[in-house]
């Protein structure tokens, strides 16, 4: 094996390194909270300050061997290397029993010169059997006349999710829920490096779509609604998973999607289409893919559907202009699933599928995903003998991709991962996925102090929810859609099996209640409340990915409710645990049960993360990543604009969601004082330096999220009510106060103008933070 073996957690203090972070310290000062990292804080803007350089190596130095090698391909081998096609075509037989078919792999890797190949096997595989597979693939590779690595991808959504007993982590929703940005960046090493242990070098993740429409039904993929929690969310996966040296045995390439739009579908429904004016997609769309790509990401995928009447597969504005000229992306851009097919059969921008190949390629997509045929590689050398793609076109798109194969060290060692000392599902990687859960959980309601719930309570589990994993874990968990129940391993807790382990079975009685959206024995579940002291009810949504996933509605399912009304009518306290990827809407029993847990979908140790936070065990500390509607009818997000009658008598009532943006209770309390800005005029390159001080008042430790909003009061474009700028998450003692600081430069400051373009406008400016207020004015 050539190349070295690094260590899983890698430090990042390679010497070029420290150059270009104290490059960055000379413009802003690293704020004084966040200097030392075991002070029990992580700040947003030291984690990005420390998280913003790109893995190695660059690109450069592979600029001649790819020149070299381009010069030695055929056409035909070039065009090969531009296209991914599904496990299928190289494999017979489904699930465990899959198996290389040498004649078809022959034909796609000896013939085609095909450039990657994907899973759709639909069943995670031993990492044995992934190395199986890649080593025949790639000594397939070895074989063909210029030895060109195959570029395998996996869909390694919330860990490896693909390689049977991996770490599962919560699903993205849930990590930003966390609001810590390092717990972020330890679970995307521990995926990165066991989905490199299976030989497969190349993640398609993070989702970097802006969860700003709750109906969709990928929503829970995504890190929420807010643009600067997405975006330091997403720099923390981009660079757990790339590391210091993308060609190391832990690393993986990125590859951020759905660029761009995709997230936003005015039906509701995935792959609908999407209208977002430039200015708003500059504004809340595009900034997370911006600072992914500056932290180094080395590929995307493409949106599907639409934006404005142009597939995103067609788009060349948002390819070549914003993409790689205006964001600067290195790597490539890949298709997603039959996507250019998709321009003649859903979009109808093409009447055949070979000029729906030429707009795409012309467009700048350098990769098409099949995935089950070779039409894309025999139209595209078609368009090219006929002088219809030009030949400069595809050597820009292979140049790309052959430089991400000899970044990632293929070319040196086509396996490099499998021989690691990396421990798939290692009991160390289980507890930074079981901390993740337990931070991400978010109390929203704890009325009269309910939760947490004394241990000698005889509690009533009930819901449909609670005993299953395949909803602590939803899509893209060992199936596409997740909702496999053989499939999940047996020794992970579901809610009812932790609940019993904590307090006793015997001081737990167990009832259904209703399924997923069917009555099945309310009666006796209330029968059973009657006779317990508390009622842990777990509602919310079942697995499902991608287009299955569309609702009509997104009220939770009537069986669900009336199970919640009916054994509330027993009086006895209520805790409502969901388990859901979207915001359900609950309105109908908000208000009568006694404590709500919002616990997303947080994965394999997720059952035993709620059952510390209802017996008190772990204090919660997650915060919610979007706004929970009350109604189905009323959606918007927290940074929404001024409008007629929010603050008007009843529309105030009206418009209120069921629980807001960022928030979220502890089992103690905080109190904020002393935030001072300085100085309380500037302009230019000056910063505005914040402190405030948060105090721990009540009687246990806990963390809480200092999250610090702006608005410009006024301005040329109408300035949202106000959007988040900085946070970061304390660790306080009882009694312990602690002073936390940020400082807001002029791009913070900042928004997309009336011409589309970035501006910076004087003015009065509102700093809020946990209901303090402070102003200062930039001129
Ligand atoms: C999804 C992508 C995914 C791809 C490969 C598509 O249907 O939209 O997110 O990466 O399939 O599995």
């Amino acid at each position: 094996m050539l190349g070295k073996e690094i260590p899983l957690y890698i430090p990042k203090t390679k010497s070029w390194h420290i150059v270009i972070l104290l490059a960055v310290c000379t413009v802003v000062a690293v704020p004084s909270s966040a200097d030392d990292p075991a002070s029990g804080i992580v700040d947003s803007q030291t984690f990005l300050k420390r998280n913003m350089t790109p893995a190695g190596p660059p690109a450069s130095s592979y600029a001649a061997a790819v020149e070299k090698l381009l010069g030695q391909m055929t056409l035909k081998e070039k065009i090969g290397q531009m296209t991914q096609l599904e496990i299928g075509m190289v494999t017979d037989g489904r699930g465990q029993s899959i198996r290389i078919n040498a004649e078809k792999l022959h034909k796609a890797v000896g013939e085609y010169s095909v450039g990657s190949i994907l899973n759709v096997n639909d069943e995670a595989l031993p990492a044995s059997k992934w190395q199986e597979i890649v080593r025949a693939i790639q000594a397939e590779a070895q074989k063909s006349r210029l030895k060109i690595p195959v570029l395998y991808g996996l869909d390694s959504i919330h860990g490896a999710n693909y390689v049977a007993g991996s770490t599962l982590f919560p699903q993205p929703l849930a990590m930003a829920a966390t609001w810590n940005p390092e717990l972020m960046l330890r679970g995307s090493q521990i995926s990165a490096a066991e989905t490199r242990k299976a030989g497969v070098p190349w993640s398609f993740s993070p989702v970097l779509d802006a969860g700003r429409q709750p109906l969709w039904s990928r929503l829970w993929e995504t890190f929420g609604e807010d643009t600067y929690l997405a975006t330091v969310m997403g720099v923390a996966t981009v660079r757990g998973y790339e590391g210091n040296d993308i060609s190391s045995f832990g690393s993986v390439s990125a590859s951020l999607k759905h660029y761009v739009g995709y997230s936003y579908p005015t039906t509701g429904g995935d792959r609908s289409p999407a209208l977002i004016p430039e200015i708003t997609l500059r504004e809340y769309f595009l900034p997370a893919f911006a600072a992914a790509v500056k932290a180094g990401a080395h590929t995307v995928m493409v949106n599907s559907s639409e934006v404005n009447g142009t597939p995103g597969h067609a788009n060349s504005y948002l390819l070549k202009n914003v993409l790689h000229d205006e964001l600067g992306l290195q790597g490539f851009a890949a298709s997603d699933w039959m996507d250019i097919k998709g321009l003649v059969s859903t979009h109808h921008i093409a009447a055949s599928e070979k000029e729906a190949t030429r707009i795409a390629v012309l467009a700048g997509i350098d990769m098409s995903m099949v995935p089950s045929d070779y039409t894309f590689s025999d139209l595209l050398l078609e368009l090219a003998q006929e002088g219809k793609v030009p030949a400069s076109r595809i050597d820009e798109a292979v140049r790309r991709i052959l430089t991400l194969k000899y970044q990632l060290g293929l070319f040196d060692d086509p396996l490099r991962g499998i021989d690691s000392k990396t421990v798939i599902g290692s009991a160390e990687s289980r507890q930074v996925s079981l901390e993740a859960a337990r931070e991400s959980i978010t109390l929203l309601k704890n009325e009269n102090q309910a939760l947490p719930l004394a241990k000698t309570a005889h509690v009533l589990v009930t819901g449909p929810d609670a005993d299953s994993l395949i909803p602590l874990n939803n899509g893209w968990s060992y199936t596409w859609q997740g909702d496999r129940e053989s499939a999940y391993p047996k020794d992970h807790a579901t809610i009812l099996k932790a609940i019993q382990e904590k307090i006793g079975a015997a001081n737990v009685s167990y009832v259904p209640g209703a399924t997923f959206n069917k009555e099945v024995d309310i009666a006796k579940a209330v029968d059973a409340a009657s006779k317990a002291d508390a009622v842990v009810i777990c509602l919310g949504e079942w697995a499902y990915a991608e287009t299955p996933g569309n609702i009509a509605d997104l009220t939770l399912p009537d069986a669900q409710l009336l199970l919640a009304v009916k054994t509330m009518e027993t009086k006895k306290p209520i805790i409502l645990v969901l388990t859901e990827g979207r915001p359900r809407i609950i309105s109908r029993i908000a208000d009568s049960v006694k404590a709500i847990v919002m616990a997303y979908n947080p994965s394999n140790e997720g059952g035993r993360a709620i059952a510390d936070i209802l017996f008190g065990d772990v204090n919660p500390s997650g915060k919610l990543p979007i706004t929970y509607p009350r109604s189905a009818n009323r959606l918007f997000t927290y940074d929404h604009k001024t409008f007629s009658g929010e603050d008007w008598g009843e529309g105030k009532a009206i418009a209120a969601p069921q629980f807001e943006f960022g928030s979220g209770m502890s089992y103690t309390n905080f109190s904020y004082a002393d935030l001072r800005l300085a100085p309380s005029t500037a302009s230019g390159s000056q910063t505005i330096h914040v402190d405030v001080t948060v105090k721990n008042t009540g009687g246990r430790a806990g963390k809480e999220v200092v999250q610090l909003y702006l608005n410009e009061r006024v301005a040329s474009v109408t300035p949202p009510l106000k959007r988040l700028k900085r946070f970061a998450k304390v660790l306080l003692q009882p009694g312990e106060s602690r002073q936390v600081s940020f400082d807001l430069a002029s791009d913070d400051l900042s928004f997309i103008g009336a011409d589309n373009r970035r501006v910076i406008e004087p003015g009065i400016f509102d700093v809020r933070i946990g209901g303090l207020q402070q102003t200062f004015e930039w001129k």
